[in-house]
């Protein structure tokens, strides 16, 4: 690991927190997605403070995670980003789709079903989108408006 990436953290302006480099290996926040910008150590720690720091935000990283491995399950994340081709490294693409489904979730037209208790059964685990139209056609235009911001 770099000198760099041990010694300076990634700060988020929407989420008011840090993020290690671990945490965001595109840069981008793993929360909201938004593009973050590199601080040092100490400056994070005290715009962490000033902003006092919600404990539960590592509960929605995790929380984001689960969403994340569910619907990247059986190859459909590589198999999405080889369909689209959108202009991103396949990493940001993931960040991008895991963020419309959870806006999806919140809009109430996909449900992100997780069993009562841990199970063994990957199939407890799913997404449901009941507006299919809707999910292919917002990942087209994310793709899309990201080609034109890049051209
Ligand atoms: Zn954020």
């Amino acid at each position: 690991m770099s000198d760099a990436s041990t010694k300076s953290y990634l700060w988020c302006d929407p989420c008011r927190r840090s993020f290690s480099h671990a945490d965001a290996p595109e840069g981008d926040c793993p929360v909201c997605g938004t593009p973050m910008r590199e601080m040092g150590k100490m400056a994070a720690v005290l715009r962490g403070l000033m902003a006092t720091e919600l404990v539960a935000s590592d509960l929605r990283i995790k929380h984001r995670s689960l969403v994340r491995m569910i619907w990247t399950r059986n190859g459909l994340g590589e198999g999405y980003y080889r369909v689209l081709e959108p202009d991103m490294t396949y990493g940001r693409f993931e960040s991008r789709v895991t963020d419309l489904v959870c806006r999806g979730a919140e809009e109430g037209w996909i449900t992100i079903q997780i069993p009562a208790a841990p199970t063994l059964d990957d199939d407890d685990y799913k997404i449901v989108i009941h507006d299919e139209d809707r999910f292919i056609d917002e990942m087209h235009r994310m793709v899309e408006a990201n080609r034109k911001k890049r051209k």
